[in-house]
């Protein structure tokens, strides 16, 4: 269905639509102060929410998140006390997380998620008397905080996956809009597309396909016995200027910054690279999203400590494009420089025991 107000597909939430009073007298517990808990934390408590931040005993987050003015408890005292409860740890350690605070779970209040899989899936039930939304802003933490204190807005995800008190969406969008995104657009999703066009997204496009089409075609360059620099400049370190164009612009934007030459050639060569077979095995990644096979494998995995997790990370980080990666990029320390400041940010908010 359209959206009568816009030309969206779905619908797109905007300040106006949003109404703070379904937060009002209410508490909001954050549990986590990683990437995004930091974030939904602080934006919140600026908008003038009560929030209480959940970290265990001997958190390293504990310092940082106290630093910032706010509240710190224990993540079951936390739950205890709120009327919503942000889940905002690792996706990988949301069940254990959950099963300690799910008897702090009164009637009508929400269990709020970042990300779908865990529900999806199946590794946390939570009961019916609870309302079960998603709000899932689509950058990382850092730019959640940055864009909120300049007065902008990070686009976001609503979802609804239970609705006990009838006003699951609305208590959403305000939390959407206590966190600034509801300034840049709040799309409504469902936890099912969230999770399953997250995880293929980032096999078969993001991560995965550009990892695995960046190293075929620098060995396709150094197997013929062109050099490591060459292939390396080629087939890694200019990714970023076209992707950068195509994120400020689209595709068009893109092939009218290239040369004609690159563009005929592009348009004719690169279905010829991404061919039918290559479809066909995007569509088996998918199927095994949308069957839980992948999400099976990966509980599986790390349930027994992750040895093949391990042993693939260790095999792409032997790769001979990062060892020529590393020594090149020497060459861009300025580069460095520029963003050392909010990767440093990230780490000092991400790290933890
Ligand atoms: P993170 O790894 O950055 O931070 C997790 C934090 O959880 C840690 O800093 C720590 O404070 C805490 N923690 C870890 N183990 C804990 C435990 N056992 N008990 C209590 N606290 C514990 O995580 P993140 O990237 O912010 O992800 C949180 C959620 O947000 C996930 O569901 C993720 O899918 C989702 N999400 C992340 C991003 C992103 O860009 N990082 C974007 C959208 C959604
Ligand atoms: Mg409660």
């Amino acid at each position: 269905m359209t959206d009568p107000d816009n030309q969206f597909t779905q619908p797109v939430y905007h300040e106006s639509d949003a109404d703070r009073r379904h937060l009002e007298d209410k508490t909001v517990a954050v549990l986590g102060y990683g990437s995004q808990g930091h974030a939904h934390a602080q934006n919140l408590a600026d908008s003038g929410v009560d929030v209480v931040v959940g970290l265990r005993e001997n958190s390293s987050s504990r310092d940082a998140a106290e630093a910032d003015g706010l509240r710190v408890e224990t993540p079951v005292d936390a739950a205890s006390d709120a009327d919503v409860v942000s889940v905002l740890v690792p996706d990988t350690v949301q069940p254990e997380v959950f099963e300690a605070i799910e008897p702090e779970l009164e009637a009508g209040d929400t269990l709020q998620l970042a990300h779908g899989f865990n529900v999806h899936y199946g590794q946390v039930e939570p009961p019916e008397r609870v309302d079960v939304t998603m709000v899932a802003p689509k950058s990382p933490g850092h730019l959640v905080r940055r864009n909120y204190e300049a007065g902008q807005g990070t686009p976001a995800l609503l979802a609804v996956y239970q609705n006990a008190t009838g006003e699951a969406r609305q208590e959403g969008l305000a939390y959407a809009d206590a966190i600034g995104c509801a300034r840049a657009g709040v799309v409504e999703t469902t936890f099912r597309e969230e999770t399953e066009t997250d995880l293929f997204g980032e096999q078969a496009v993001l991560c995965g396909g550009v990892a695995e089409l960046t190293k075929a075609g620098y060995e396709t360059l150094v197997d013929a016995g062109y050099s490591p620099e060459m292939a390396y400049f080629e087939c890694l370190n200019e990714l970023k200027l076209i992707v950068d164009l195509m994120y400020e612009d689209g595709l068009t934007a893109m092939w009218d910054s290239v040369s004609d030459t690159a563009e005929y050639g592009g348009l004719t060569r690169g279905e010829a690279v991404i061919d039918e077979s290559v479809r066909e095995n995007m569509e088996a990644v998918l199927e095994q999203v949308q069957n839980g096979e992948f999400a099976r494998e990966w509980i599986a995995e790390n349930q027994a400590n992750r040895p093949a997790y391990r042993q693939r990370r260790n095999a792409e980080q032997n790769h001979e494009v990062e060892a020529v990666g590393e020594r090149l990029r020497q060459l861009f320390a300025w580069a460095d420089e520029e963003t050392a400041q909010e990767t440093q940010h990230e780490q000092e908010v991400s790290a933890d025991d």
